[in-house]
């Protein structure tokens, strides 16, 4: 098994880790209702996507 020769310093451990941050996540307005929603994602509230219903959603459920 291949072992490092030297530890890894501070400063090359935070320049790999410089990498590392994560974003939020982007959410835009669903047209339908106006909750936030995920680009390219069907709205969780409405079920709409490109303004039609896609997502069969009963109230009974
Ligand atoms: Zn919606």
């Amino acid at each position: 098994m291949a072992v490092p020769k030297k530890k890894t310093s501070k400063s090359k451990r935070n320049m790999r880790r410089s990498h590392h941050a994560l974003t939020p996540a982007t959410v835009g307005e669903c047209k339908e209702c106006g909750e936030m929603k995920r680009p390219h994602h069907v709205c969780p509230a409405c079920g709409y996507y490109d303004g039609r219903e896609v997502e069969v959603r009963d109230s009974a459920a």
